[in-house]
This record gives structure tokens, sequence and C-alpha cells, in this order.
């Protein structure tokens, strides 16, 4: 019901608006924003003390998800109820979430969040922005500018990271927009979501009361980071519903459009583009809810153990700080890949403005960038998992120096008689050895320096992705198995996939080793690896059909 909300409110407030706000007009953005807020959509990740509905995480990913098909609308949304309130609600006290997280979750407050600097992208900790402590104590001396700031021509208030006097860690601030000597410069012209406002703010000797800070002082990094887990958890929920529409819009096209005498829906190339944008989207998607589940079970004890919901929340999503930054990449390379095919089976048409795949495909590409870039989430999902490993939370290189020291004993483990979903398990199970293998061929090689070796943590983190989407998706077809009874289209979708993936770890799998390993052990390296990937022959033309027929029957997206 909460999902049919957002929908019915993209239908009735969004999509009518499309083109006024794309023509940059902030006061109608503005106004929508707010009127989500009035109907509880601002609310969902906000307890009912401080105004919102407290919902669980998957219903929190639902809303991000539903509301992912409202283009630049979506953007400002997600923003504000996002990294623009989840600090203060998160890290706040109880004066400031009663001052500020009421508001924002009613949106009678429009929030954003200030930590991009023109010297300080990726590198975030690298701000210049300054507050200084007044000599009366009763605030913090605010100097500095802050750029690529979503909502900033109307937000209310803005969770502002800065140093304190020479700190080498941020800080966070609450700073209102009122304040003197806040300036916003002119909106950015932009490739795409032009309805968003995105623009610089300027600081200038502003008096934030040092009531505003947020946590402890230099605890904003840590703020910015953690947010920034949450934010790509979202953002991979997000890209699900942009994506949902960009298939139905694909789908509804080519069921209308003849050549040749054909509907273009019953060519051949044209379901390979159908059924591979349906594959990727419900891989997401298992992936998805799969980590939001994970989320809500820690988040329950963590609430319990803590006793306080904000924190729990925070410490439940930096928990899963791999995923998140999987979903992240993965998501936003899907949407992309979905929003390009969608152009493509449009033909002219899908480069005409007239139509919304246009809009959807210069939409798409940001996502690859702000959440911190797919390059420094990449790098993440290696660098993370194996400082957790080197803190002793799982053995990852224990198990890796086993199977290294047993190369040559390694085959890909067939067991006569297993059922298929057996068989699924045992192909991912191979491929994170493939994963082991190159963790610890890798780390052997080249020790503190694998940190400058981005080329061989890619190759490493392009498998650790593959091959957490295609478990997800092994389990969620089992779960849908299991619930209905059959799954024939479902198993399509899952044959192609772990094709698929079996030979990106492959290929990455062989990258790395060429990269890393000394001649001698080469050739015991790429055999333990064409084991390890070796998967049963599936027919992909005809399993493709079978998916794209689904879709194309439907007339829209419902898998
Ligand atoms: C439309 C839009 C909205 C935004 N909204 C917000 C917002 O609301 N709040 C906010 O604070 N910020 C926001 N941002 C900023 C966004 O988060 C940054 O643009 C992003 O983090 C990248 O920083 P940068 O632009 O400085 O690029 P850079 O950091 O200069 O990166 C340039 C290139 O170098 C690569 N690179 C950088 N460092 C490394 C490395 N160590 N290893 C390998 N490759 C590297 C990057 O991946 C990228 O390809 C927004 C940006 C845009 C475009």
């Amino acid at each position: 019901m909460i999902a049919q909300t957002c929908h019915d409110f993209l239908e009735a407030e969004v999509y009518p608006n499309m083109v006024a706000l794309e023509k940059g007009d902030r006061e109608l953005m503005k106004s929508i924003l707010k009127k989500s807020g009035e109907l509880g959509m601002m609310g969902i990740s906000i307890p009912e003390e401080f105004g919102g509905f407290g919902q669980s995480f998957v219903t929190q990913m639902l809303v991000a998800e539903t509301t992912g098909a409202g283009y630049s609308f979506s953007v400002a949304y997600m923003a504000h109820c996002g990294i623009g309130t989840l600090p203060i609600m998160y890290y706040g006290n109880k004066d400031q979430r009663e001052r500020y997280v009421t508001k924002l979750a009613t949106g009678e407050f429009i929030g954003a969040y200030c930590l991009t600097e023109p010297g300080a992208g990726s590198d975030a900790n690298s701000g210049k922005t300054n507050a200084k402590l007044s000599e009366d104590g009763k605030h913090y001396i605010l100097n500095g500018q802050k750029m690529w700031i979503t909502n900033a021509g109307f937000a209310d208030t803005q969770v502002v990271f800065a140093k304190i006097d020479s700190d080498r860690v941020l800080s966070a601030f609450i700073v209102e927009r009122d304040f003197p000597g806040v300036v916003v410069g002119p909106d950015e012209h932009k490739m795409g979501i032009k309805g968003s406002s995105t623009a610089q703010i300027y600081y200038t000797d502003v008096k934030v009361p040092v009531e505003n800070l947020i946590g402890k002082r230099g605890e904003g990094f840590r703020v910015a980071l953690s947010i920034l887990h949450m934010g790509r958890l979202k953002l991979g929920a997000n890209v699900l519903g942009a994506a949902k529409k960009t298939i139905t819009d694909s789908v509804k096209y080519a069921n209308e459009r003849k050549q040749f005498g054909l509907l273009i829906s019953s060519f051949g190339a044209i379901k390979h583009k159908l059924a591979s944008q349906v594959i990727r989207l419900f891989a997401s998607e298992s992936a998805v809810y799969r980590v939001s589940h994970d989320i809500d079970n820690l988040m329950a004890k963590l609430t319990v153990d803590c006793g306080d919901y904000g924190r729990a929340s925070i410490e439940a999503i930096s928990h899963y700080a791999v995923e998140a930054a999987i979903l992240k990449v993965y998501g936003s390379e899907m949407l992309d890949f979905v929003a390009d095919e969608a152009v493509q089976i449009h033909g002219g048409m899908g480069y005409s403005a007239e139509l919304d795949v246009e809009r959807g495909y210069r939409d798409s590409r940001i996502n690859r960038i702000f959440e911190g870039t797919n390059e420094i989430n990449r790098l993440l999902v290696v660098d993370t998992a194996m400082k957790r490993a080197m803190k002793g939370e799982f053995d990852l290189f224990g198990n890796a120096e086993v199977l290294f020291n047993n190369l040559g004993n390694l085959t890909d483990g067939e067991v006569v008689g297993e059922t298929y979903f057996e068989e699924k398990s045992r192909y991912t199970g191979n491929f994170k050895k493939v994963i082991l293998l190159c963790v610890h061929g890798a780390s052997k090689r080249f020790e503190k320096t694998l940190i400058n070796e981005q080329e061989v943590l890619n190759n490493i983190a392009e498998m650790m992705m593959e091959t957490y989407i295609s478990e997800s998706l092994a389990l969620r077809v089992n779960k849908l198995e299991s619930m209905k009874g059959s799954a024939e289209v479902y198993r399509d979708i899952l044959d192609v996939n772990i094709y698929d993936t079996a030979g990106i770890v492959r290929k990455s799998g062989y990258d790395a080793v060429y990269s890393f390993a000394a001649p001698e052990i080469v050739p015991s390296l790429i055999r333990a690896i064409d084991s390890l990937t070796r998967v049963k022959g599936v027919n992909v033309k005809e399993a493709r059909r079978r998916i794209a027929d689904k879709l194309i029957g439907d007339n829209c997206y419902k898998f």
C-alpha cells in the first residue's frame, strides 16, 4: 500500500509536471516535495516520536525503489529523505531531532547534504571549509565553499561538513539557509536530472550555534561515510524503480512498432535486449532485498542492545558497507545498460526529447558518479572486506591459503545426482574460491602495496560483485520455487545469469593472475580457474526468448 501511494503520487504530481520541472521551475519542485511530505512519504525512515512512520528497512527500500521511477524528483526526494535528514536522525541528539527531524519528516523543511568542495570530491576528508569557536563559546564561525549540492536552491537545512580549527578530520554541523553569511549560487546546467536543483553554497563568517554540532567534534567524517553507506543502499533500490519503468516503456514500444511488416518485439535481436534488461534488473533486485532483510534483522538486535534506534540503524547499515558498495555499482551500471538498450529499442524515436527514454538515458548517468564514484566503490568492495578479515571478523586469508596450497587438487566438485539448486550453489561456491585464490596471490605478491594495484583490485571487485549478485538471485529463485511450485522463467533468468557470471569470473580471474603471478605458478592457477568456473552449457537463445516472451505477453515489467 505504501508503494502504491508513492506510485500514485508520481502519476498525479510528478509526471504531469516533468517538463516544467526540467525547465527549472524550482518553486514547483519544492511544492511537490512538500506535498510528498504532507502525504507521509518523507517520514518512512523516521520513528513516530519524531513525526515519522518508523517503517522497516525493507519498506524504506521499497519506497526508494518506487520513487526511483520519478526522474529528477526522485533525486531531490532521496537527497532530502536520506543524506539531508538521516545524519541528524542517526547522529543528532534529542534536541536536534526535535528541532529539525520533526520538520524534515513532514516536508515543513527541505534538507541538503554538503560534503563536496571544489578541491575535495572523492577525497572528501580533504575539504577546506573551516569552523572556529567564537570567543564567547556560543557559536562556530563557518567559512568555506561547497559544490554540487542537491536541493541547494531551496533547502532550509544543510548538513555541512567542516574541520574545526586545524583538526585532521571533519565535524558535522546543521546550518540553516537563513543564517547570515550563507549564499547559494545559481543552479548548475547539467546533462540530466535537470529538474533537480544543484548549486554551490558559500559560507562567510556564518555563526552556527554550538548546539548545532552533530555528534562529537571530529565525528563528521564517520557521519559522512556511514550516511554514504546508507545512500548507496538506497541508490541500489532507487535504480530498480527507474529500470522497471524503462523496461515497461521499452516493451510497450516494441509491441507497437512495426518494421518489415512485423512487430519489432518479434525479432530475436530485440528479444535478446529485452531479456537482458530483465535479467540484470531481476538479479539486482534479488540482492537489494536480500541485504535489506539482513539489515532489518541486525537493526532489531542492535536496537535492543544499545537502546537508540538512530545509532542502531546506522551501525547495522555500516555493517553492510561491502554490500552497499556492490548494490550501488551493480545497480547504477544495470540502469545505464537498461536505459541505453531502451534508447536502442526505440531507434530514432529513442533520440527524441519527446520520449521518457531519452530523459531516462540522461538521468541514469549521474548514478555512477554521486554517492562515491563507481571507481571508489569498486575499491571499497575489496578494501573493506580485507580490513574486516584482518580484524578477524571472518577468515578470508586462512581459507585462501588452504586453497592456494592445494591448487593441484582443485576440481569443480561436481556431485552425481545433485539437485538444480545444489548445482547453482556449488557454482557460486566455486566462484568464491577463485576470489580467494586471487586475494591470496595478490596479497602475497604485492603485500602492503596491493592498494596501489587498482587494476587487480578491480578484477577482484568484479568477481565479488557478480558472485554476490548471482548467489542472491539463486537464493531468490529457490525461494520463489518453493512458494509457487514452479518457476520456469525464473530458472531461465538464473541459468543465463550464472552462465554469464562464470564468464566474467573466469576473465577477471585470468586478468588478475596474469597481473600478479610469477610465470611458474600461472599454469596451475589458470587450470584451477578453468575448473572452478566450469558450468553446464545453457541454450541462452531459447532461455532469453522465453524471458522476453513473458515480458512481451505482459506488455509491462511483471516478474
Ligand atoms: C548532480 C550531482 C549532484 C550531487 N549532489 C551532491 C550532494 O548533494 N552533496 C555532496 O556533498 N556532493 C554531491 N555531489 C558530488 C559528488 O558526490 C562528487 O561529484 C563525486 O563524489 C566525485 O567527486 P568529483 O566530482 O570531485 O570527482 P573526482 O573525485 O575529481 O574524480 C574524478 C575521477 O577520478 C576518479 N578518482 C578519484 N579518486 C580516485 C582514486 N583514489 N582512485 C581511482 N580513481 C579515482 C573518480 O572515480 C572519477 O572518475 C553531486 C554531484 C553531482 C554531479
